[in-house]
């Protein structure tokens, strides 16, 4: 509560960081979220946005009691809690007619996946209900299963690592009754299909079905038990996991899949895929007399073309063999087996990204609303009845910084300096909108926009996207050099970018020759451009594109359609199509109401009631949590109702207590003037009594203790 706050704030801190007194010291921040830890306080507010560190064991505090207890509260009348965050999202909602979304971010295993389903079953039992809602609250809930399966691994930081972002909408009827939802997917890391580093795993699903489908299920794949006996499966020694239960696991998904009405054939088709991929990736090849890569064990490939439904013999071609055209005519070139491979693992990855994009599809479908399809037909109800408001949840990927950086920690911190971008406008302009509704004066605040880093990367022509673009146009001749090079000679003059040949004698050490580096608003990032031309192109030989698209599994067909190759057009990259949708993101996250919640992981061990201060530091920098509360203090650090303000503090003041039925307004003017509030350090706004600093309020606080 807002006493325990106050009073205790030495033993575990404040719950508010905008009251701590030195709010510019990044170790008194530290200190403060340390000392809560430690009582396994995990959430920490500044001002409305949610710090949440995570506690690495089971916490008391979800239980329906809690979740009951959250419900239409004043948001600062309750410790701070992720229910917190729902319900007055819910009641903004509600209240205000509009919609809203609930930013999540934080490194990866910092715990955003967990809070963002803490707040979907809070979302979930604190709205209207009846038979029909029901119906579609499973469905939300049961998409999650499904979507951790497919897009979720163990990876070394995090057991249940969401390797792809994800955006969903909940829909909620003029009732406030969710009514439907809907799923946006960005960047699934494909590559771990083909690839895991020691440690590490594949996708849940590889196995979770060699563990858990019974021996008839196993037979008709054409599948051994055992992970050890797939490259794909195998390469990170790991297949088993203490923390997870691969075979409970594959029953809930296929539970899941029931209720999000998948057909036993669709059902079929998936596990097919899947199956078919862990066969691929034990396709070998070997070079005949003329180098030219041949099949190793042809019935490998049998399997494969049953499983996907398509030819042997065109399968069996395309995986050896690329149609090339020359002087308008075809002729088949037969691949290295170096080619060969690359072509199979581009396939692999194909495959599992497009049947991943379809899953998203597929849940969107059975997501809509069905009203929707209804309400289309009787045109006699009410434009209110018909209204719809959204919550929508983000729970992407955190800033990264390892020790080599590629290709995709370039797309994800990209995505991270545009949602910064997004947060620092947003956060100004929500505190500039509360002090015009409240009447009080606007103070302009100074603050870094990064809005010149996002240019530098996505600037048509001149960023850095664009350029690697046009690398990728000129096959044969352009390499991730040139590239490099191209890049020095475009915006090697701009601030934030440097290179070991732009740098300064110091910097050199420090950057490679193949190296370029960000200077990020979180930090400096140096990525290695190795690869960056090759995962920006992602291509798929035609021929094999040809060969899924007629497909006998709908799922492929549906996935490669036969239109994609009639299309001149080349296929975007994926760092333009990147672009494009997270520039979408933005403007869906622009109009609505932002909440935010901002994840730290506490330790690296995965261990409980470990802080390791030094990576929490990190962290406070890459969120921005200082500049948040700079912002958050450059005005006033605390403001309540003048009700609430009241209530605690008029018995302080002989004229407002014992009785005092005056407006509420009058009240706290006439107890701040009592008090010897000076007249810098608080305005009285229509609804609210705003104070400048911290001491000023626990002066009163003290003074209210005695
Ligand atoms: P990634 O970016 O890798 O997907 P993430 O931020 O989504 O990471 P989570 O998967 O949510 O991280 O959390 C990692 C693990 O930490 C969870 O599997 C769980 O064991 C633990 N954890 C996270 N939050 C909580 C919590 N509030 N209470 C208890 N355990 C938690
Ligand atoms: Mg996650």
């Amino acid at each position: 509560t807002m006493e325990g706050a106050l009073t205790a704030r030495d033993r575990v801190g404040v719950q508010d960081l905008v009251l701590l007194e030195d709010y510019q010291s990044e170790t008194a921040f530290l200190h403060n979220i340390k000392k809560r830890f430690k009582e396994k306080l995990i959430y920490t507010y500044i001002g409305s946005v949610l710090i949440s560190v995570n506690p690495y064991q089971q916490l008391g505090f979800y239980s329906p009691y809690h979740m009951e207890k959250y419900q239409g509260v004043n948001f600062y009348e309750m410790p701070p809690h992720v229910y917190a965050i729902g319900d007055n999202t819910y009641r903004s909602m509600r209240n205000e007619a509009s919609d809203q979304c609930i930013l999540i971010s934080g490194e990866s295993g910092s715990g955003k996946t967990e809070a963002s389903k803490y707040i979907l079953q809070y979302l979930s039992v604190c709205s209207a209900s009846n038979d029909n809602v029901e119906h579609i609250k499973g469905r939300l809930l049961q998409s999650n299963p499904i979507l951790e399966a497919f897009g979720n691994a163990k990876t070394h930081r995090n057991d249940n690592s969401s390797r792809f972002g994800k955006y969903m909408d909940i829909e909620f009827d003029h009732k406030g009754a969710p009514v439907g939802g809907h799923i946006l997917n960005y960047l699934l890391e494909k590559s771990r299909v083909v690839h895991q580093a020691s440690g590490e795993r594949n996708f849940h699903i590889f196995y979770q079905l060699l563990e858990g489908a019974d021996e008839e299920l196993l037979s008709r794949l054409m599948l051994q038990k055992t992970p050890d006996k797939y490259f794909y499966t195998s390469q990170g020694k790991c297949a088993k996991v203490s923390s997870i239960n691969d075979r409970r696991d594959f029953l809930a998904v296929q539970k899941a899949l029931k209720v999000l009405e998948f057909s036993p054939k669709n059902i079929d088709e998936l596990l097919s895929i899947v199956a078919s991929v862990l066969h691929l990736g034990n396709v070998s090849f070997s070079a005949n007399e003329e180098g030219h890569a041949t099949v190793d064990r042809e019935h490998e490939i049998q399997k494969i073309a049953n499983l996907l439904g398509c030819q042997f013999e065109q399968l069996l071609q395309a995986l050896t063999h690329r149609t090339i055209e020359a002087n308008k005519e075809k002729m088949e070139s037969p691949l290295t087996v170096e080619q060969a491979l690359y072509a199979r693992d581009a396939l692999s990855k194909a495959i599992y990204g497009r049947m991943f994009n379809w899953l998203v599809l597929k849940l969107n479908g059975s997501l809509t609303s069905k009203n929707d399809v209804i309400m289309a037909l009787i045109t006699s109800q009410s434009q209110d009845r018909m209204r719809k408001n959204v919550i929508g949840l983000l729970d992407i990927y955190g800033f990264e910084i390892f020790k080599s950086n590629s290709f995709e920690q370039f797309c994800i911190n990209f995505c991270n300096e545009k949602l910064q971008q997004l947060f620092i406008e947003l956060t100004l302009k929500q505190e500039q909108e509360e002090y015009r509704a409240e009447g009080i004066e606007w103070e302009p605040v100074e603050y870094f926009n990064n809005k010149i880093i996002c240019d530098l990367v996505e600037e048509r022509h001149q960023g850095i996207i664009d350029i690697l673009d046009e690398e990728c146009l000129r096959p044969g001749e352009a390499t991730d050099n040139t590239f490099l090079s191209k890049l020095e000679e475009t915006v090697g003059k701009h601030p934030h970018f440097i290179t070991h040949a732009l740098g300064d004698s110091k910097m050199r050490k420090t950057i490679g020759y193949e190296e370029f580096r960000l200077v990020h608003y979180a930090g400096e990032v140096t990525y290695s451009v190795k690869g960056f031309l090759d995962k920006n192109n992602d291509l798929l030989y035609r021929d094999l594109k040809v060969t899924m698209s007629v497909s006998k599994n709908e799922i492929v067909k549906e996935a490669f359609p036969a239109t994609e190759l009639t299309k001149l057009k080349r296929p975007e990259t994926v760092g333009s199509q990147f672009r494009t949708s997270l520039n979408r993101l933005m403007d869906i996250l622009m109009s609505k109401e932002p909440s935010y919640v901002r994840c730290i992981k506490p330790n690296d061990a995965k261990m409980a009631d470990r802080f390791d201060e030094t990576l929490v530091r990190h962290q406070v920098k890459y969120l921005g949590l200082m500049e948040n509360l700079r912002v958050r203090r450059a005005g006033f650090a605390y403001r309540r109702t003048h009700d609430i303000f009241l209530n605690r503090y008029k018995s302080l003041c002989p004229e407002t207590w014992p009785h005092y039925d005056g407006p509420s307004r009058k009240g706290v003017d006439v107890l701040c003037k009592y008090l010897d509030y000076k007249e810098g350090e608080y305005r009285l706004g229509k609804t609210k009594v705003f104070i400048r600093f911290p001491r000023t309020l626990f002066a009163t606080e003290d003074a209210f203790q005695i």
